[in-house]
């Protein structure tokens, strides 16, 4: 099986790339190394480097001719698209129908799509199923949403088929601790430092968080079932950012120095999400404790 896997050098499609690799899979990476790094790719995984906006994608599916598309590539942090919302929505909208167009020639069997929680805004109610209503806050959040219309149109025009999965708070080795990093992955880099957390907020806000394996997981489960559908891939395990300081404490054994700041404008106050839906069509779910993940987290 030939797999094709954009933003493959990055945190969560290395990932998935180190898997597909390990199953034996022949697997492709297409990244522009922007927030990639050269250093999350496997030798036994073919590399091309490129941008989603501009290369060739028509020539390079026709060349390398995969029987499935991971698309994890994408400009993932909110406060660049805030920045810069002309060159978000190029890659992430543009760069997704520009690679749909592509797969659409080729003879790819389906297109594995990674959304976001973005895509709802703030949660009037908890937990979030896929029904629940999708008004995103940020730009990020819109250019992550449009695909899932292409995705869908594509299948009805032209018989591509898709499954979108939109993730919760993901983490795990890899993750890296600036920009848009998360909390696991910034309080995972200054506790090695040695160094203070910070708390925004009184620190029981709580968000849903899933161990990268277990999105791994979930897109190779997605090769075979749930066409034509959205799944939320998440643990339905409510955490907040204080219990996340407690997990760490208990895995160290000596508690962290930490202060709490003013809440941050914007941030959601919970997230969490349901999950019954990928665990029955997809035949999947989480097996990482935050335990077991925030160890492995630190151990890396
Ligand atoms: P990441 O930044 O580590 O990975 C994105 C990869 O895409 C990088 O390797 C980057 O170099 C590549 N890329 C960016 N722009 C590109 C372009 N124009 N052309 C080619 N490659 C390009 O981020 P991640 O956390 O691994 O995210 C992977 C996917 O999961 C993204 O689509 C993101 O929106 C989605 N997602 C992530 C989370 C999370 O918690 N990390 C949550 C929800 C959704």
């Amino acid at each position: 099986m030939r797999i094709l896997i954009t933003g493959g050098a990055g945190f969560i499609g290395s990932h998935i790339a180190q898997a597909c690799v390990e199953k034996g899979f022949e697997t492709y990476i297409f990244d522009d190394l922007s927030t990639g790094r050269e250093e999350n790719l496997f030798p036994e995984a073919h590399f091309i480097k490129g941008d989603l906006a501009d290369a060739p994608l028509e020539d390079l599916l026709a060349d390398i001719q995969p029987d499935y598309l991971i698309h994890e590539a994408a400009q993932a942090s909110v406060p660049v698209s805030t920045k810069d919302p002309c060159r978000d929505a190029e890659i992430n909208i543009l760069g997704t129908v520009r690679l749909l167009e592509a797969a659409k020639k080729s003879n790819v069997k389906k297109v594995v799509y990674a959304s976001s929680a973005a895509v709802y805004g703030n949660p009037v109610r908890l937990p979030i199923d896929e029904s629940h209503p999708q008004h995103p806050l940020s730009f990020y959040g819109v250019s992550k949403y449009v695909p899932e219309f292409y995705l869908d149109l594509y299948w009805k025009h032209f018989g591509l088929p898709y499954t979108v999965l939109r993730y919760a708070n993901v983490y795990g080795p890899r993750q890296v601790a600036h920009g848009e990093g998360g909390v696991v992955a910034i309080f995972a880099d200054k506790i090695k430092r040695g160094e203070k957390l910070s708390v925004y907020g009184d620190g029981d806000q709580t968000r849903d968080f899933i161990y990268v394996s277990d999105v791994v997981a979930a897109n190779l489960a997605a090769l075979e079932r749930g066409t034509g559908e959205i799944f939320n891939i998440g643990t339905g395990i409510p955490t907040s950012v204080n219990q996340l300081i407690k997990a760490f404490e208990e895995i160290l054994g000596h508690p962290v120095e930490k202060e709490y700041l003013p809440p941050r404008e914007g941030d959601i106050r919970d997230s969490l999400f349901h999950i019954n839906k990928a665990v029955k069509e997809l035949a999947w779910s989480p097996k990482v404790s935050l335990a077991e993940g925030l160890r492995r987290t630190l151990s890396s």
